[in-house]
C-alpha cells in the first residue's frame, strides 16, 4: 500500500544511522554549526555493540587515540563506560602498544544517547530511512517508511549491518539486523538507482552466555593494566578495573564435533553468500584452516557490571543451535553453561568505497557520504573514524570550507581511507599496524601532537586541551634538553648494572639521555642517578623516553616521510602523453590522461593509480622526460 508521503522538515544534514559511524559524524556536524537530523531504526541501539563489548585492540586503539585528538567521542565515552583497561603488545615495541578496553555495553548505549540528545542543532529520530531523494545527481532529500520527507543538502549513509540484513544459522536464514533488530528494507534499492554498486558481505558473532553457569575452577584469569592509560588524552580522572575476563580453550573434542558437522555449516553449504573477514574468521573457520592446531584461546568478556550476560571471544560461528550447543559444552568451563544468545552470521549490503572519495563523498552523487561498515569496513573503531571525516566534510562543504583529507602519512585514520577509497576492499575490512608504513611516527601515544591541531582548527578541540597539548610537548622537548645536557650523578652500583645490562662502559660523567639511550634502561630507572630531575606526568616521560630511544628510527622515518611530501607536490607537464608510456599499467594510462593531475601528489590520489604507477611517473619525471 503506498504511503501518503509528508514534509516533516528541512536541514542541512541527514545522518542514516546512529551506530559507531553515524554518532561521530552526527556529533561533528551538529558541532560544526550544521542543522543536523540523525535517523536510526531503534533508538535503545544507539552506539550499540553487536559484537565483541570492548573497544580498541592493535592498531584500533590507535584509531580511537587519533579520532580523540580530532575532537571525536569514542574515546571519551570509552572512558567513562571501561571496566577493565589494557595495553595490548607491551612486549613489542610503542609503535604497536594498543589500548583495548572491556566497555560496558549498556551503560556506552546509554552515554552516547544522552550525548547525542544534549547536543545543540542536532535531532534525533527513530525512523527507518527507505529513500534517498536526488536531482540531477545531487542529494535533495530522504523519505522514511512512515512517509517524512525531510528536505536536505547531504545525507551519509551509516547503515552498518543492517541494509537487506539477514541472520543465518545453519539451515536458516532470516531478515533480520544484529540482535534481533530489524533490518533495513528499501534504502539498497534506492542507492542502486543513483549508480552505486552494493555487494553482500558477512561476519559472525559468538553465543553470549550465562555467568552463573559457568565454571571458572580451571580458568585463566586475565587482569587489567595496573598502571591505567585511559583511551581519551581529556580523561583526567584516575580510572580502576572494576571487572576481570578469563581464558579457556577449544580442544579436539570441540574441533571433532565441528567437523562432523561441518556439512550443516552455511559457511561450507554454500548457504552463506556474503563475503567475511579474514581476521576474525569464525571457529568453525579456524579449526578447516588451522588443522594443525589442537586448540583455540577463548577469552570469556563480561558484557557490564549490571549484568551475568558473557561473550565468548574467538567462537564466532554460525552452525545450527545444537551443534553450537555440543561445541561450547566440550569447552573446559563451559559444560553446563547456558546460551542466552546463540552464535550468527549476518550478511548484509554495503557500497564499493572506490566509488568514494579520499573526503567519502560519493563520485556518483554530490552530497552524498558512506562512512563505516556501509563502506565495506570492520569493527566500531574503523567505523567511528570514518563518520568524522564523512561528517567533517559534509559540513565543510556546505560551510564552503576546504575538504578534509587525512593522508597515509599523517596517521591510521589517513591510511585506513587510502586503502579503502583507493584499493577498495573484497571483504570486510580490518585496521591492522601491518597496513601503516609510518608506525614509528604514527603511535598511539603521540596521537595528540599528530592531529590535535587538526581538530582544533576545526573548531572540534577546545582552545584548552589544545593549550593543553602544547604545553605537554613543550615539557617533553624541555626534559629531553635536560637529559641531553645533564651528567648522570656518579653511582658504582647503577653503572655496574647498566655495564651487565647493556654491555659497554659507563663513565663517569656520561650525560642521562646516552645513559636512556641503552636498550633496557628506562627513564624510571635513571631517577636513582638524576637527583634534580623534575616532577613530570606519566604521558610526558613516556613521550620522552621514546624520542630519546627511538630518535634515530623517528628520524629515518620523518625524513621518508618528508620526502613522499615533497614527491607529491612534484609538477607534472599538463600535456604529459600518458597513453604512450608503456610502463604505466593500462588502467593507470586512460585514468591519468582523463584526469591530467597537475602534480605526483595529485596524480597518488587517482583511485586505480597504484604506488607502482607513481613510482613510474617520479622516474619519468627525474630522467626530465616529462
Ligand atoms: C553479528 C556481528 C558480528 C560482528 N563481528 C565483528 C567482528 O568480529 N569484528 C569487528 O571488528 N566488527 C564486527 N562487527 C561489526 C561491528 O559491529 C561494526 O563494525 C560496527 O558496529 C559498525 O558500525 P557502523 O556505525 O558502521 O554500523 P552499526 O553499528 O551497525 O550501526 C548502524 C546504524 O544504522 C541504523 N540504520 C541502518 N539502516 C537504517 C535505515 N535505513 N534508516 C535509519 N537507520 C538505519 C541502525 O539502526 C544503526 O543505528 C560485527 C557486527 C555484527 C552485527
Amino acid at each position: 500500500m503506498q504511503i501518503t508521503r509528508y514534509q516533516a522538515g528541512t536541514y542541512d544534514i541527514a545522518v542514516i544511522g546512529l551506530g559507531h559511524a553515524g554518532i561521530e559524524a552526527a556529533l561533528a556536524c551538529a558541532r560544526m554549526g550544521l542543522r543536523t537530523i540523525a535517523f536510526t531504526i531503534n533508538l535503545d541501539s544507539v552506539g550499540n555493540m553487536p559484537c565483541n563489548p570492548a573497544i580498541g585492540g592493535t592498531a584500533k586503539g590507535h584509531l580511537v587515540r587519533e579520532l580523540d585528538a580530532l575532537g571525536g567521542e569514542m574515546g571519551k565515552a570509552a572512558d567513562d563506560c571501561c571496566i577493565e583497561y589494557r595495553m595490548l603488545n607491551r612486549g613489542k615495541g610503542p609503535a604497536v602498544y594498543s589500548l583495548r578496553g572491556q566497555i560496558d555495553r549498556v551503560k556506552y548505549r546509554e552515554r552516547m544517547k544522552a550525548t547525542l540528545e544534549k547536543t545543540k542543532n542536532l535531532y534525533i529520530v527513530q525512523a527507518e530511512v527507505v529513500e534517498l531523494l536526488t536531482e540531477e545527481e545531487k542529494v535533495t532529500g530522504v523519505v522514511t517508511r512512515t512517509g517524512a520527507t525531510y528536505g536536505v543538502k547531504a545525507a551519509i549513509i551509516c547503515t552498518g549491518t543492517y541494509l537487506e540484513g539477514s541472520i543465518i544459522i545453519g539451515e536458516l536464514s532470516y531478515e533480520s539486523g544484529p540482535d534481533g533488530l530489524f533490518p533495513s528494507k528499501g534504502l539498497s534499492a534506492s542507492l542502486a538507482k543513483t549508480g552505486h554498486t552494493l555487494r553482500r558481505f558477512k561476519t559472525g558473532t559468538p553465543p553470549r552466555i550465562n555467568r552463573s553457569t559457568v565454571d571458572f575452577t580451571n580458568l585463566e584469569v586475565q587482569t587489567g593494566d595496573e598502571d591505567i592509560e585511559p583511551f581519551s588524552f581529556s580523561t583526567k580522572e584516575k580510572k580502576e578495573n572494576l571487572a576481570v575476563c578469563h581464558l579457556t580453550y577449544t580442544n579436539p573434542t570441540t574441533h571433532q564435533i565441528i567437523r562432523d558437522n561441518l556439512h550443516r555449516s552455511p559457511l561450507f553449504s554454500g548457504n552463506i553468500k556474503g563475503i567475511g573477514p579474514r581476521y576474525c574468521p569464525s571457529i568453525e573457520d579456524k579449526v578447516v584452516r588451522f588443522a594443525d592446531k589442537d586448540r583455540h584461546q577463548l577469552f570469556v568478556e563480561p558484557m557490564g557490571l549490571d549484568t551475568d550476560e558473557l561473550y565468548i571471544q574467538g567462537f564466532s560461528s554460525s552452525m545450527p543451535e545444537e551443534v553450537q550447543l555440543q561445541m561450547l559444552h566440550s569447552v573446559e568451563g563451559m559444560e553446563h553453561a547456558h546460551v542466552q544468545r546463540s552464535a550468527y552470521a549476518i550478511e548484509y549490503d554495503c557500497v564499493d568505497p572506490r566509488e568514494l572519495y579520499p573526503t567519502l563523498e560519493s563520485k556518483l552523487i554530490s552530497g552524498l557520504y558512506g562512512a563505516g561498515q556501509f563502506n565495506g569496513s570492520s569493527g566500531y573503531e574503523e567505523a567511528a573514524v570514518q563518520g568524522f571525516v564523512a561528517g567533517v566534510n559534509a559540513a565543510n562543504k556546505l560551510l564552503g570550507r576546504e575538504p578534509f583529507v587525512l593522508m597515509r602519512e599523517d596517521g591510521y585514520i589517513g591510511t585506513l581511507i587510502d586503502d579503502l577509497t583507493d584499493k577498495g576492499t573484497n571483504e570486510p575490512y580490518r585496521m591492522m599496524t601491518s597496513r601503516s608504513e609510518y608506525r614509528l611516527i604514527n603511535r598511539q601515544d603521540n596521537a595528540d601532537q599528530r592531529l590535535m591541531g587538526v581538530g582544533h582548527d576545526l573548531g572540534l578541540v577546545s582552545d584548552e586541551t589544545y593549550s593543553e597539548m602544547l604545553q605537554k610537548y613543550a615539557l617533553v622537548e624541555e626534559e629531553i634538553l635536560r637529559l641531553e645536557k645533564t651528567g648522570a650523578r656518579f653511582d658504582e652500583d647503577f653503572f655496574k648494572a647498566v655495564e651487565e645490562k647493556t654491555g659497554g662502559n659507563v663513565h663517569k660523567g656520561v650525560k642521562l639521555a646516552d645513559l636512556l639511550r641503552r636498550p633496557g634502561v628506562t627513564y624510571d630507572e635513571l631517577a636513582a642517578v638524576d637527583p634534580d630531575r623534575p616532577t613530570l606526568p606519566r604521558d610526558v616521560t613516556q613521550e620522552v623516553e621514546i624520542a630519546v630511544k627511538y630518535e634515530g628510527y623517528i628520524k629515518r622515518e620523518r625524513e621518508k616521510v618528508d620526502k613522499v611530501k615533497r614527491l607529491a607536490k612534484r609538477i607534472l607537464p599538463a600535456d604529459l602523453d600518458y597513453m604512450s608510456m608503456a610502463t604505466l599499467r593500462l588502467e593507470a594510462r586512460q585514468k591519468l590522461a582523463a584526469a591530467k593531475p597537475k602534480t605526483i601528489g595529485e596524480a597518488s590520489r587517482i583511485s586505480g593509480v597504484s604506488p607502482a604507477d607513481i613510482s613510474v611517473l617520479l622516474l619519468y619525471t627525474e630522467q626530465g622526460k616529462a
